[in-house]
């Protein structure tokens, strides 16, 4: 399958062809065709499957070849709405990229820098926002956004603004868009109240989905360093020293967890910086290119932050912390093994995190490989096992502890990773391959 069987058009093609794709995806197979026929549309994908340039080519193709631009063309025609403002940030990257020999202008509209340049921008004229809810209802509120001419709205990563409370939010927007629109809503997940809003706000959408709810890249290998909590620290560190130049994202489940272990890092030697939701918008923006030009190796981020980062093929990710919700574990560990290319997810786990370990492995429907690092073997063996025995735990002095013969030792073999047919694989043939951060 090629892009030009899709329908799209030789000014698409040409830009793809410059970022190096070769061969859709395969939810922009399903998705691009039935989104170019103004179809409302829901597509089940999770981010690295390529689901960006699915809502943003057809919606090109739609507004900016198929029809010319309306004669009072300083209205914007769509509207992306993004959970996160670095989401957004790369979307509009995107739109621009694959726009790019169309004319096309767009904007990001999200909270944490200040108002007034969005509404200059505004003022001046723009044909898509990409927009965070919570800032562009303040515009709504000011009157310093006009949506009456939307004519396609895109809800990107529907599930995640859903966790966030965004929901009240996007159905007061939606409240306010034409009624003559194209609606594209993309979600990893499809819960009640999405659909709630899809059944409210969508005319008869094509449902489409690439990936089994949760399913997880089959290139990345998980593995789990059981330790005692309070040494933690020095396991990160040994881990890390084992290869000072991979770059390597860090999850902290808390802000301040996040500041402190940056700050041990940085005492430690490594070039590191924390993102989360209290740095500013120009701190977060800084780390992540700092990270994405290989200025510092490791970046701590908890998962608000680190949602909607477009970091591909990142080599590894570590979770000091494993996420209270199993779920976040599949967008964490998506950060790594994109693009077809192979990835770490490594999880340093103590005994109170036994049981997110074992939600992880249900979530996942498998065991991940346990190997303990000598000289970091806990006290008391982890029980991870996804059929554990929870009854009482037996007293340490009774519980078989046997020293590791090797540096690591695999307590289990991880079960064969189920296949994941939705991120994009090849590479181009001929291309360079793309370091991560590169787009
Ligand atoms: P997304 O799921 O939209 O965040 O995309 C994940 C990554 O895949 C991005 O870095 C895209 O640039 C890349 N990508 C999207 N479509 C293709 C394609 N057809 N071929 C190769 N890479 C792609």
């Amino acid at each position: 399958m090629s892009f030009e069987t899709l329908g799209l058009s030789p000014v698409l093609l040409r830009a793809l062809a410059e970022q190096g794709y070769t061969e859709p995806t395969p939810i922009q197979e399903q998705a691009i065709p039935v989104a170019l026929t103004g179809q409302d549309l829901l597509a089940g994908a999770q981010t690295g499957t390529g689901k960006t340039a699915a809502f943003s080519l057809p919606l090109l193709q739609r507004l900016f070849v198929d029809r010319a631009k309306p004669a009072n063309g300083r209205r914007p025609r769509v509207l992306v709405l993004t959970p996160t403002r670095e989401l957004a940030s790369q979307v509009n990257e995107s739109i621009r990229a694959y726009g790019k020999h169309l004319g096309v202008t767009s904007l990001t509209i999200f909270g944490g820098v200040g108002m007034f340049p969005q509404v200059q921008s505004l003022r001046r004229g723009t044909d898509i926002i990409v927009a965070t809810p919570g800032r562009l209802i303040d515009h709504m509120d000011q009157r310093t956004v006009d949506l009456s001419g939307i004519e396609i709205l895109v809800l990107d990563e529907a599930d995640r603004m859903l966790d966030m409370g965004f929901i009240p939010a996007i159905r007061r927007i939606l409240g306010v868009l034409p009624k003559q629109r194209q609606t594209l809503l993309f979600s990893a997940t499809f819960a009640d109240e999405i659909k709630a809003i899809a059944n409210q706000f969508m005319r008869s959408p094509a449902e489409v989905q690439v990936a089994a709810r949760n399913s997880v890249v089959a290139t990345i290998v998980h593995r789990v360093h059981p330790v005692d909590e309070s040494r933690k620290k020095d396991l990160l560190l040994h881990v890390l020293a084992a290869d000072s130049r991979r770059q390597t994202l860090v999850f902290s489940r808390t802000k301040h967890g996040a500041d402190r272990l940056c700050k041990q890092l940085e005492q430690a030697g490594f070039r590191a910086a924390a993102i989360h939701g209290n740095k500013s918008q120009n701190a977060r923006t800084k780390a992540l290119g700092d990270f994405k030009t290989g200025r510092i190796t490791i970046l701590v981020a908890t998962d608000i932050a680190a949602r909607g980062i477009d970091i591909d093929q990142l080599p590894c990710v570590v979770n000091y912390d494993l996420p209270m919700v199993a779920e976040d574990y599949v967008h964490r560990i998506g950060r790594t093994g994109r693009a077809g290319a192979e990835g770490l997810a490594l999880s340093l786990v103590c005994r109170a995190e036994e049981h997110l370990l074992r939600d992880i492995q249900r979530v996942l429907k498998r065991e991940v490989e346990v190997v303990a690092v000598e000289g970091f073997s806990p006290a008391q063996a982890l029980r991870t096992s996804m059929s554990a025995d929870l009854g009482p735990r037996k007293p340490a002095h009774k519980q078989q502890q046997r020293a590791p013969k090797h540096a690591r030792r695999p307590h289990h073999q991880a079960a064969k990773p189920s296949h994941h047919a939705g991120a994009p694989t090849r590479r181009p043939q001929g291309a360079k391959p793309k370091r991560f951060g590169q787009r």
